[in-house]
């Protein structure tokens, strides 16, 4: 059971720079919490708090409703499995599972049952008497997951624990944290740079920039609902694409222009437009890839289209880049692979119009989604 709560905290490092500015978040009780961002944005700063591996500069972290601040690392129950695992070479597998436990003067038979649990969960039954420098990379990181497990914390904190597997073994063992997450039923916080692990992984999404949560909120609601502009370039693979439009009246409908093209509105986005007074307003209009339709040839209606620079073929789907000179016909759509189009060709592009995301110019807020 483990109920997290961040209360205005701030981290100011000694040299005065800012690198978490009123943080506030609630974790409720077997949550995984994915924090997300550009680097340098205060991912690990925040994380390390929450560990007790970094001073609280201002504000408060309770747990189960009781403050933190002051307690020391080790006696906050907190378990943190770190990028770098670095396991004792000179142990066994058992050994290094077993190592905060025997400093912890266990018992022998329990520490045994601990020890066997986790190599269970883990799958590690077979390599517990090897070295470290016996194992492939999965297993040394399934090692230091079953350091963590052991000592049956109340909440896991994982840096970036995948990002020194390589790509196939990082999707495997993407699907054995989510296993060992729905087997532990405890609270999971995980920082990482990767989409896919934290589309995936998490109940709720942190996306931070500059220091400062930016939406917190589920995977689902974060593609769909983007707060912000750079929410909304943060999430989703390709990114978004965004052009400058400005939003007209032609008396009966209100449209977006973006130069040579006119691209009408659902009515319910229309009308937040009106309403927030962007009538003859320049605006940002954001597409998704997978929100763009191509055909071949060029259209006048259609509400984009260029020569085709790139295009990336990915089996039942290919990533096709259009535009390179003039930036403002520059898209990338994501297609499926039997649409034929290839580099050098003209194609047309038609917007999904309800998936038409449009934000403030000068505030990069959501005017509607
Ligand atoms: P990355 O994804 O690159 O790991 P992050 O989001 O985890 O980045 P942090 O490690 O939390 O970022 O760092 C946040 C900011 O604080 C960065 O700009 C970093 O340079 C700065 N920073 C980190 N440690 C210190 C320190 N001891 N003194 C001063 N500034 C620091």
């Amino acid at each position: 059971m483990a109920h997290i709560e961040l209360k205005h905290v701030c981290k100011t490092y000694e040299n005065g720079f800012e690198a978490v500015k009123d943080f506030n978040l609630e974790i409720g009780d077997k949550e995984f919490i994915i924090f997300v961002g550009p680097s340098g944005c205060g991912k690990s700063t925040t994380l390390r708090m929450i560990a007790g591996l970094e001073d609280i500069s201002e504000g408060e972290l309770l747990i189960d409703g009781e403050r933190m601040n002051e307690t020391e690392a080790s006696d906050r129950d907190i378990a943190m499995v770190f990028q770098n695992y670095a396991l004792y070479p000179h142990m066994t597998v058992r050994k290094n599972i077993g190592y905060s436990l025997h400093i912890r003067h266990e018992k022998k038979d329990v520490m045994e049952k601990k020890i066997q649990e986790a190599a269970e969960i883990l799958g590690l039954e077979e390599v517990l008497d090897r070295k470290p420098s016996q194992l492939s990379g999965g297993q040394k990181q399934r090692v230091a997951m079953g350091r963590a497990i052991v000592r049956n914390p109340r909440v896991f904190l994982m840096d970036e624990p995948l990002s020194n597997l390589d790509a196939k073994l990082r999707g495997q063992m993407r699907v054995e944290i989510a296993r060992l997450y729905h087997k532990l039923n405890s609270t999971f916080i995980y920082v990482t740079h990767d989409q896919t692990e934290a589309m995936t992984l998490g109940t709720r999404i942190v996306v931070m920039k500059d220091g400062v949560i930016q939406q917190a909120d589920t995977p689902e609601n974060l593609f769909r609902y983007p707060v912000n502009q750079f929410v909304a370039g943060f999430i989703g693979t390709p990114p978004m694409n965004f052009t400058e439009a400005v939003v007209k009246y032609d008396g009966n409908k209100i449209y977006l222009d973006s130069g040579s093209r006119r691209i009408d509105l659902a009515e319910e986005k229309a009308e937040r437009l009106e309403k927030g007074g962007y009538i003859g307003r320049a605006v940002v209009l954001g597409i998704r890839p997978e929100h763009i339709a191509l055909t071949p040839g060029e259209a006048e209606d259609a509400h984009g289209g260029g020569t085709v620079d790139v295009y990336e073929m990915l089996g039942s789907e290919a990533i096709v880049y259009i535009g390179k000179e003039k930036k403002e016909d520059k898209l990338v759509v994501k297609t499926d692979a039997s649409v034929p189009v290839r580099a050098g060709e003209k194609v047309s592009c038609y917007y999904s119009l309800e998936h038409i995301h449009i934000f403030d110019r000068a505030t990069g807020r959501t005017i509607t989604n």
